[in-house]
């Protein structure tokens, strides 16, 4: 029986193994390798790693993982759970099942986008989440966003920092007078009509077309619906908590759930999602599992 199972291997999974590892607890993580951000060529914002591709940056983080003896590592696909405090048993595709003292979810979550012809092919080269991740690159383009309704002054007025060529796509949705008139104070156009098409050139978009007419778009921020891309914690009990993108799995101070036992970190355990926010809560899971082998009651 493993101490601890890390279902994920992205950038929570492979932080919270690296504590545990050096914890010299024994641990296997099961991951499928495809982290949230695969879509981009390059990732943002994570210090030390600016501009590097993510499957690179979590290459390195396997391989320095490698060094650990009793962390094994397993391209596997986790499909259920079974158990409780003490003992686990996760279910996998390809390699049978996997006995674990305690659990960390740590499997992301999957993105649902509009269902616009065309947004899909674009997601993470110029159909962006986050300006933050993704803004600088296009800074000064022809900029676009998909309007998120009741959000929509929020929006532009963050967009807006990013290029002063805004428009906002309010996709049929109705927009205020108020909104409308701070809106163009902030010399963001609107365009009331639906979105029919991003229309793009390998996945590089040249046109928001929509019943107006197309218009040329060099980027558009569009906001995802997330949701924990499995439903473990739903297998388990675990409490979820909504969010503005989707529902998250309900995590304490120390990342464990509202189950015994198990742990969440990453992108499914928080409403705000970034690489970074991700590997900190990973480090604090792995750290907290470990607390709670040790003083069962910490947790
Ligand atoms: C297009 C895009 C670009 C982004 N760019 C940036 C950026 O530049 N900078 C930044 O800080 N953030 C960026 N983000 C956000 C960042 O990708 C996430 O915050 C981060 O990946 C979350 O880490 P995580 O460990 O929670 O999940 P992930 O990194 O998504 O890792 C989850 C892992 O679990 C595995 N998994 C899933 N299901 C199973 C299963 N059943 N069994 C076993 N394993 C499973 C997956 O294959 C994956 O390897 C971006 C997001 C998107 C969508």
């Amino acid at each position: 029986m493993y101490d601890v199972m890390i279902i994920g291997g992205g950038f929570a999974g492979l932080a919270a193994a690296t504590q545990l590892g050096r914890a010299r607890r024994k641990v296997v993580v099961l991951d499928t390798g495809k982290p949230r951000n695969r879509f981009s060529p390059a990732a943002h914002g994570i210090l030390g790693h600016d501009g590097v591709p993510p499957l690179e940056i979590l290459a390195a983080g396997r391989r320095q993982l490698a060094a650990y003896s009793t962390v094994t590592t397993l391209p596997a696909e986790a499909v259920s759970v079974a158990g409780s405090e003490g003992d686990f048993t996760v279910t996998t595709r390809e390699h049978g099942t996997f006995s674990a003292r305690r659990i960390i979810l740590a499997h992301g979550v999957s993105d649902t986008l509009p269902a616009i012809p065309g947004l899909q092919a674009c997601w993470g080269l110029s159909v962006l989440h986050c300006p933050y991740c993704h803004g600088y690159e296009v800074g000064d383009r022809r900029l676009g966003f998909l309007a998120f309704p009741g959000h929509e002054l929020m929006m532009a007025t963050l967009y807006r920092d990013w290029s002063s060529d805004l428009v906002m796509f309010a996709n049929g949705s109705d927009v205020d007078a108020a909104t409308r008139a701070s809106l163009d104070a902030l010399g963001v156009r609107i365009i009331a009509a639906p979105v029919l098409e991003a229309r793009h050139h390998e996945g590089h978009l040249t046109h928001i077309v929509t019943a107006e007419g197309a218009i040329e778009r060099d980027a558009i921020f569009v906001a995802p619906k997330t949701a924990p891309s499995l439903d473990l914690y739903r297998q388990l009990g675990c409490a979820t908590t909504p969010g503005h993108s989707g529902d998250y799995i309900t995590v304490g101070e120390r990342q464990e759930t509202s189950v015994p036992g198990v742990f969440a970190a990453g992108d499914l355990a928080r409403p705000m999602h970034n690489a970074t926010f991700a590997t900190a809560a990973g480090v604090l899971a792995g750290t907290m599992a470990h607390h709670s082998l040790l003083f069962p009651t910490a947790a």
